[in-house]
């Protein structure tokens, strides 16, 4: 099983609502993306407009909720936010659009999974603000042509590609989140710290952003362990052994890697010899029941650590994979 702290595709627990950044400055790291949104937003307010719709694309867990609850905030307006599995019909999404105050923002999580018709839906409603409604049925039904107030929509999306040209060009912006760096984590956890009122050294802070995988939903999972450690085996302080023995308690390793990420490298190093392997026979040796969860949540993490290549002919392991298993790189059967 899984390690459900490391999964950052779980949904949000309560405890982390509080932890999220409210303004831009406290959103820390994704330097560039910020730049770029804090001149869209001075420009917006100056000439009294919405801000354009906005499409973010990114790991789960990098902040494209909490990015898009900032931006409301900074344009002193509300957020909406829906699941895209969750609208069924196209009245559902009308509901929603029909219901929005002026200026207000609505977040589709996943995107990419909306149903056809009410992604066609979505189009006139981003592009001319209007949305045609059949109301009726049969012979005598008719096209109700509805004005909606000016509003922003901002959409996530695990993998850019995963969305149709239609709908991504319809987005004012595109910004790519990245992982974090060991030093932004580092914040993050001390920030995080700060709000939940526990005692966090420095190296604590270290020791927890080294085994976040660069994500912040994971920096505060962690933080929540280590303080519940702290308090029961400690003086409630997270020093940087506590924290070390705390995550090690759990099976989280050094670089973050747990139990499915490790049978992966095994699976590729030892079993496909190094690749290059497709995704799906990957997917299929490990019992998983496609290459979904490996593509989104295990190999983005193990390409930035620099242990996996994807090449056109599959996934190729690199020397650092079969470093960290303390294996010998297994000379390419074809040489
Ligand atoms: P996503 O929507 O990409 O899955 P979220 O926006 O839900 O990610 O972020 C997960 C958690 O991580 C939030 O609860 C928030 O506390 C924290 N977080 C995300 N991005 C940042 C950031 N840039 N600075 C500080 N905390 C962050």
């Amino acid at each position: 099983a899984r390690n459900p702290d490391l999964d950052p595709s779980l949904p949000e627990e309560p405890f982390e609502y509080s932890l999220r950044p409210q303004r831009l400055p406290e959103y820390i790291g994704q330097e560039k993306v910020k730049a770029r949104l804090e001149i869209a937003l001075k420009a917006a307010l100056g000439r009294r407009e919405v801000l354009d719709h906005v499409l973010l694309y990114g790991p789960p867990g990098l902040g494209k909720t909490t990015l898009a609850h900032v931006l409301a905030n900074e344009m002193n307006s509300a957020c909406k936010v829906i699941q895209a599995p969750a609208l069924e019909k196209k009245g559902d999404l009308a509901a929603i659009l029909t219901n929005l105050d002026d200026g207000e923002f609505l977040f589709i999580d996943e995107i990419h999974r909306l149903a056809a018709p009410i992604e066609e839906m979505l189009y006139s409603a981003m592009e001319d603000r209007k949305l045609d409604i059949l109301i009726g049925q049969g012979p005598s039904a008719q096209t109700l042509k509805v004005d909606l107030r000016p509003f922003t929509l901002v959409g996530a999306t695990t993998r850019a590609g995963l969305i149709s040209k239609p709908l991504h060009d319809r987005f004012g912006m595109v910004h790519r989140l990245d992982y974090y760096t060991r030093e932004e984590l580092t914040v993050i956890a001390t920030r995080s710290s700060q709000v939940l009122g526990v005692e966090l050294a420095p190296e604590g802070a270290g020791s927890i952003a080294r085994r976040s995988r660069g994500t912040p939903r994971i920096v505060n999972r962690l933080l929540r362990r280590c303080r519940d450690y702290a308090e029961v085996k400690g003086d409630g302080v997270i020093t940087s052994d506590l924290a070390d023995a705390c995550l090690a308690l759990h099976e989280v390793d050094d670089l973050g890697l747990e139990g499915l990420d490790r049978a992966y490298l095994e699976a590729l190093c030892v079993k496909f010899r190094g690749g290059p392997v497709g995704v799906r026979t990957l997917a299929a040796a490990l019992g998983e029941s496609d290459g979904g969860a490996l593509e989104d949540l295990v190999e983005p993490y193990l390409m930035q650590i620099g242990f996996l290549d994807r090449t056109q002919q599959g996934r190729k392991a690199t020397e650092a994979a079969y470093g960290y298993l303390g294996l010998k790189t297994v000379p390419n059967s074809l040489f």
